[in-house]
């Protein structure tokens, strides 16, 4: 571990994701005593800091002038300033810009400090009641790669208010009728939950109103779903073939393909 080189100090502030009481202690001091503060939208946080009566000066840091505003910030940390880095919603970098600049102060020697605290896919994957055994958190997903199809765990997407409806239909489309979550408007007035699969989500969203900010969580890949009962036939088979008694070749099967005794089991019973 190396000590930092520079004086500066560039802190990601987390935020609130709608519920302006949603901000630690520490990000309120932090940002109080901050030299700078860089704002995604300044209209935004302009609106916290006047709640917490913060009045340290902001400057404009967007995915429209990152690279002109790099410069800036950078010779700022360099002359020993300490800033920080918020966004619009939440914890700055998750789907949002400034993991460049995070690469340039640390190429500066700056120390990088993360403030943690509020996020949206993690408010929404603690309520969604999947298993806590892994996620894989995709973000905005402009092209589904195929390799999504495999992945076992529950996958995190976030999607524009606009395009919500059509995203689901990709999704059903893509995955097929899944298991899914949806975390709508978290901490804000008109926060709730669609607990329920793709399909049916897709056939009543007419009737429904879709305002506001999601988190979609589709259940990951089923692997029983992957092998159909003549492929497990035909692996117990070769296991008994091998010499291997009926219970252990079950438990062989089961291991290998991570699935369910009892299905295996009663499919066993086909095999003399
Ligand atoms: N940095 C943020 C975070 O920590 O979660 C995410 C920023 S990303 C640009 C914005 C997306 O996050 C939205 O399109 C939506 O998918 C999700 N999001 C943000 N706030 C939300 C909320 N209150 N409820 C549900 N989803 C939210």
């Amino acid at each position: 571990m190396s000590e930092p080189k520079s004086k500066g100090v560039l802190y990601l502030v987390a935020t609130p994701i709608g519920n302006l009481q949603d901000i630690t202690f520490r990000a309120i001091s932090v940002l109080q005593e901050a030299d700078w503060i860089l704002a995604e939208d300044t209209r935004v946080t302009g609106k916290l800091l006047a709640k917490y009566e913060i009045t340290t000066k902001m400057i404009p840091y967007h995915k429209f002038n990152l690279k002109r505003q790099s410069k800036k910030v950078l010779s700022l940390l360099a002359s020993g300033n300490k800033i920080a880095l918020v966004s619009d919603a939440g914890t700055p970098i998750v789907s949002d810009p400034g993991a460049e600049l995070v690469n340039l102060a640390v190429d500066l020697g700056c120390a990088v400090v993360p403030i943690p605290g509020a996020c949206a896919f993690l408010s929404a994957f603690v309520a969604s009641g999947f298993e806590s055994g892994g996620f894989y958190f995709v973000g905005f997903c402009s092209k589904f790669e195929n390799r999504l199809l495999e992945i076992g765990v529950p996958l995190i997407f976030y999607e524009a208010p606009h395009r919500i409806i059509s995203f689901l239909k990709k999704l059903l489309d893509f995955f097929g009728n899944r298991k899914v979550v949806i975390a709508r408007e978290l901490t804000k007035l008109h926060e709730s939950f669609y607990r329920g699969n793709l399909a049916d989500f897709v056939s009543n969203s007419e009737d429904m109103m879709i305002k506001g900010e999601f988190v979609v969580i589709v259940d990951g890949c089923k692997k029983i779903e992957s092998y159909d009962d003549s492929f497990i036939l035909r692996e117990l088979q070769a296991e008994i073939d091998k010499g291997r008694s009926h219970k252990k070749a079950i438990t062989l099967v089961c291991e290998k393909f991570d699935l369910k005794k009892n299905k295996v089991y009663s499919l066993s019973l086909q095999i003399k």
